[in-house]
């Protein structure tokens, strides 16, 4: 990755505060997104927020939004699901937040109440990161494209007594479904 593309310099804010707000470009939401099944739908997105200075940490309160399209878990036709995150995150320079060991433990502390603590450079907080992992938790685990869809349709010749239940999800898919959710690690 070369440029980021949002980013707020320590030096244009003071505790004041400063508002931003930017368009979330399909083409950055699609590299953004690659490795994953969402997609962007076209539209742009747009990320508004508030970031002010507290001694070396940088606040950061807003939103984001966008639409993206993801096949529906019964069907596999695309569904357009729009996004919308909250966000709160307080950016710590760097050199505080290396006392954790770095292992296994990074993962754990984003399930505690650090989850809304990040690190950044000390001259540059790069919110990048942030857009996309609240994008792809803003998604629902199985997205519809309606609440009765009915599934695919069976095979010709098989029997509509033979096709499975498609009310639910088969639970065997459950634990693929739940990976899915997860940010991506390897
Ligand atoms: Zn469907």
């Amino acid at each position: 990755m070369s440029a980021h593309e949002f980013t707020i310099k320590t030096t244009e804010l003071d505790a004041g505060g400063k508002d931003y707000s930017h368009a979330i470009r399909v083409a950055w939401m699609r590299g953004a997104l690659e490795d994953h099944e969402a997609n962007p739908t076209g539209t742009e997105g747009r990320v508004a927020f508030r970031a002010s200075k507290s001694g070396h940490d940088v606040v950061v309160h807003g939103t984001i939004d966008a639409a993206l399209r993801v096949p529906c878990a019964r069907c596999l036709e695309d569904v357009d699901i729009d996004v919308h995150a909250d966000v709160s995150v307080l950016y710590v320079p760097g050199s505080k937040v290396k006392d954790t060991p770095k292992d296994a433990e990074v993962e754990y502390t984003l399930e505690d109440a650090e989850a809304d603590t990040l690190p950044y450079d000390g001259e540059t907080v790069v919110l990048d990161d942030l857009v996309r992992d609240e994008l792809l938790l803003g998604l629902p685990m199985i997205p519809l494209c309606s609440d009765d869809c009915p599934g695919m349709s069976p095979a010709p010749g098989v029997g509509a007594m033979s096709a499975p239940e498609t009310r639910d999800i088969d639970p065997r898919l459950a634990p693929l479904l739940a990976f899915q959710g997860k940010t991506t690690k390897i």
